[in-house]
């Protein structure tokens, strides 16, 4: 192992140094207990990890050291997190095990480590990415300690990434800069999301990065002078306000510099907004409001305001507790400058979020912030409908997205995710609200259920007993309770259906003497169905025909039993809604049989090929389940057709109809880093007007292969469809998918 090469005395020496910094950067308080769990759980930790060595050659436990480092001084975490982000890696990496933390430290502590090595285990597996979110918010509402230690972990090893190779760096910083550097954002932990991004931006764009960190260092010295000439004029008035204060000039950092670079096309010498000065004043809470706004009017007094640049996050602090008065003045040779003015209180809150908020719960009359936004997590985990495409959908819309500011008609604040529609306003409210809503009005005007609401926006909500919601519902609403109560309303309406269907299967299987219990199932399987609420509620729709049940079974001993003569010998199938097998969600196309309407068949579309509307296609008849419809070019037509060639007949589709067919394309391509399955979503869902039935993807260094289903409505539709994918630059290869 390459590195430094040290002898063991000069490495117990480092050790000891590292937990000697430890100890001094804990600022919580603690007893005696307290102190001695970290010393155990110090020692206990050298032993476990005295054989392992970190990437860069030293000792391995110098990194949970570290962390635990980072957890007390850099997020000012408690002994409890402290022993945890000591223990972090034992479990996992050790002998030691689970059971023995519980035994010596409690089960608190065991929750935490054994969280964290949950976390730990999973970049290992193939799972998308929202999967993995999922994982780490479960975490976080068992105890957020657990992801507050996980990002110092984190943060670590992004700090301490040169000595891996390349690949694993691009890897480690692309899952930072997908869930780490989010997720601090939404905790407010904005030292660490900005450092996030700096340094995962630091391992993809090494030269950009190296670029802006030299011209900041060059202009490092022409900034602290216009920052001193800005806060001049200014200091006498601020000294007479009579509570200390102090101020800042730090520069922005670097990925937001390039993010501007790149966005706005300019040069690094014209972005005028470098930096922002900071005016942090020591204040009794009950002062606070005021003071700033004394200080705001000292600074507009020398330095003229831009009106339209006032944010005042003190009366409505953001989503994620962020409380400051923010104005934009022009300064010394006309530049423009941002100036932040806030209270210590709100300083800390600003850098640490979440872990200060903590500290500083209960004791003004805000809404509880976080509380809220676990709240919609919780909401959103517990939503089992939800699959993995919809949950990252439901993400992304509200767990990071900015906010939007509306009120009650009597005048309360709601805060919604920014995008949310009058209807997730009513579903926000309560979920009768939503339920039954009928009218919804916006500043005394009647609006569409799907309308995006404004900040300022009034909203006043209409009900009626006889609403309830429909399908069309879910294109109207992109919050992720909305989304979730409207989808279990309707699986509840669903399965009140099927009570209708139950109740005429249970009286046809009494007349057929078939007893209920013992042959329902032979029915769901009979009709390709899965459970049997899917049975009940086909037939409640009529879509299963139960007088037409004697034409397939035959009842022996008080059992059905199938019918097992040939399928072509079958009489076909009466008029209507015949007893035909149901592919689900599919609905069948029009196709002719040996120059006959298919309808007389009992057929179906051959899962292998999958074909669609447009392909060349024959008809197969299998012994025990009808007419399969496969692709000529199948590969199982060969063989088909080879040894069974009197089972074959000929098929054709005739015209085009509103039906449409599910068409599974395997894509492989460059992962440019992260987001790609949101751009791919959205090539494929807006540029090219198609419709996903799933979409899975899996990249691994660089490199990603996925499976989509689609919706499309004929072969033309579909060649579009690959073509398209095909021109996406990302998008290598694409191929339909033969199984
Ligand atoms: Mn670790």
């Amino acid at each position: 192992m390459p590195g430094t090469v040290l002898n063991q005395e000069e490495e117990k020496k480092l050790i000891m140094h590292a937990y000697r910094k430890l100890l001094k950067s804990i600022k919580a308080k603690m007893d005696n207990t307290d102190r001695n769990n970290i010393r155990m759980a110090y020692e206990i930790a050298v032993e476990a990890h005295s054989k392992q060595r970190r990437k860069s050659g030293e000792p391995y436990i110098l990194h949970p050291i570290e962390v635990a480092r980072i957890c007390a001084e850099e997020i000012g975490l408690g002994p409890t997190a402290i022993v945890a982000a000591l223990l972090h890696d034992v479990v996992e990496d050790t002998e030691v095990t689970l059971k023995e933390i519980h035994d010596r430290f409690g089960g608190r502590i065991a929750l935490i480590v054994d969280g964290l090595t949950k976390l730990d285990g999973l970049y290992n597996v193939a799972s998308p990415q929202a999967e993995n979110f999922k994982k780490v918010l479960k975490t976080l509402l068992e105890d957020v300690r657990v992801v507050l230690i996980k990002m110092a972990d984190r943060l670590h090893n992004m700090r301490t990434l040169g000595a891996m190779p390349r690949h694993k760096q691009l890897k480690i910083a692309a899952e930072t800069t997908f869930i780490y550097a989010p997720l601090a954002h939404r905790l407010g932990l904005y030292s660490f999301k900005t450092e996030f991004q700096d340094l995962a931006m630091k391992i993809t764009e090494p030269e950009m990065y190296g670029e802006i960190a030299r011209k900041l260092q060059e202009t490092k010295a022409e900034r602290t002078r216009y920052i001193n000439e800005f806060l001049k004029p200014l200091n006498d008035a601020l000294k007479e306000i009579g509570f200390p204060y102090r101020t800042t000039g730090r520069p922005k950092s670097i990925y937001s510099i390039a993010n501007k670079i790149k966005t706005k096309n300019v040069p690094f010498e014209e972005i005028y907004d470098l930096f922002a000065v900071r005016i942090i004043v020591d204040v009794p809470l009950k002062k606070e409001k005021q003071i700033c706004w004394q200080i705001y009017s000292i600074v507009t007094d020398v330095h003229k305001p831009i009106a339209e640049r006032l944010k005042d996050w003190i009366t409505t602090p953001k989503a994620n507790g962020y409380e400051s008065l923010h104005t934009t003045v022009i300064g010394p040779e006309g530049r423009y400058v941002e100036v932040q003015i806030r209270s210590e209180r709100m300083d800390e809150i600003a850098e640490k979020g979440f872990a200060a908020h903590w500290k500083y719960k209960g004791i003004n009359d805000q809404p509880d912030v976080f509380d809220s936004w676990f709240d919609s997590v919780r909401e959103i985990l517990e939503n089992p409908d939800s699959d993995t495409v919809e949950f990252l959908n439901d993400f992304k819309t509200n767990l990071f997205a900015e906010e939007v500011y509306v009120y009650t008609p009597k005048g309360d604040l709601k805060i919604l995710p920014k995008g949310a529609t009058a209807l997730d306003f009513a579903f926000s409210i309560h979920s009768d609200l939503g339920y039954h809503c009928t009218a919804i009005k916006v500043n005394k005007k009647l609006v569409p259920f799907g309308y995006q609401l404004q900040n300022g926006d009034q909203v006043s909500i209409t009900t009626g007993n006889g609403q309830k919601p429909t399908e069309n519902w879910l294109k109207m609403v992109v919050t992720g309770k909305a989304r979730s109560k409207i989808r279990s309303a309707m699986k509840e309406e669903r399965r009140k259906q099927g009570e209708i269907g139950k109740e005429s299967l249970q009286r046809k299987l009494r007349n057929m003497k078939v007893d209920f219990e013992n042959n329902v199932d032979i029915l769901v399987k009979y009709f390709g169905l899965t459970n049997r609420p899917d049975l009940y509620f086909e037939i409640a729709m009529e879509r299963i025909a139960l007088s037409d049940l004697k034409n397939y079974f035959e009842v022996d001993n008080g059992r059905l039993v199938e019918i097992t003569h040939k399928e072509h010998e079958k009489k076909p199938a009466p008029e209507g809604d015949g007893l035909s097998k149901i592919k689900k969600d599919l609905v069948k196309p029009r196709l002719l049989i040996n120059g006959e309407s298919a309808d007389k068949y009992e057929y179906s579309l051959a899962n292998c090929c999958k074909p669609v509307m447009g392909d060349d296609v024959f008809a197969f008849l299998t012994i025990s389940s009808g007419a399969k419809i496969h692709r000529t070019s199948c590969p199982n037509a060969t063989n088909l057709m080879a040894n069974y060639g009197y089972r074959v007949m000929k098929a054709e589709w005739v015209s085009s109809g509103d039906t449409s067919f599910v068409i599974d394309l395997k894509i492989t391509g460059i992962d440019k880093g992260p987001g790609v399955i949101e751009r791919l979503t959205h090539s494929i869902s807006t540029d090219l007007g198609l419709n996903i039935r799933s979409f899975y993807i899996d990249g691994r260094e660089g490199y990603f292969e996925g499976k989509i289903s689609l919706l499309v409505l004929n072969k033309n539709q579909l060649n579009v469809a690959i073509k398209g994918l095909k021109n996406l630059p990302e998008v290598s290869t694409v191929v339909r998918i033969e199984d």
